[in-house]
């Protein structure tokens, strides 16, 4: 019998994983507020950068709606904390954030969004018609 020796084919070069995304630059479809932190749309929704001063003003802003709910979740009314918060939004952050909106209180000074537990915010889902318990 023959073997052949075996030979690998040598490994194809790829670029490296990219596992977060960009912050967006400036743009003239939004307005940068806090240092580059949050983005300001002309529709009034604000969203938390992806970089690390909008993860932060993201967390500030998580404790200050669990400071408002009196550290409840707004789903379940069971007591929540800072680690198994997460922040729930009114509009879903789908349909690739077009309708994202991280603030935490509206125009008129409203509150909006809330916080919740992890488990309670994904069951919750994507659906848009949920209700809400306060
Ligand atoms: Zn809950």
């Amino acid at each position: 019998m023959n073997f052949r020796a075996y030979q690998p084919k040598p490994p194809k070069e790829r670029k490296p994983y990219q596992w977060r995304r960009k912050p967006k630059k400036e743009s003239l479809r939004y307005n940068l507020i806090l240092d580059g932190a949050v983005r300001v749309y002309p529709d009034g929704r604000e969203v938390c950068q992806d970089n690390a001063a909008g993860r932060d003003e993201y967390k500030r802003r998580l404790h200050l709606l669990l400071q408002r709910q009196g550290f409840k979740c707004c789903l379940c009314g069971e007591s929540l904390n800072t680690y198994n918060s997460t922040f729930e939004h009114r509009c879903p952050r789908g349909l690739a954030g077009a309708t994202r909106d991280d603030r935490i209180e509206d125009v008129q000074g409203n509150p909006m969004n809330g916080a919740a537990h992890w488990s309670c915010n994904s069951e919750a889902g994507s659906s848009r018609n949920k209700v809400y318990v306060r």
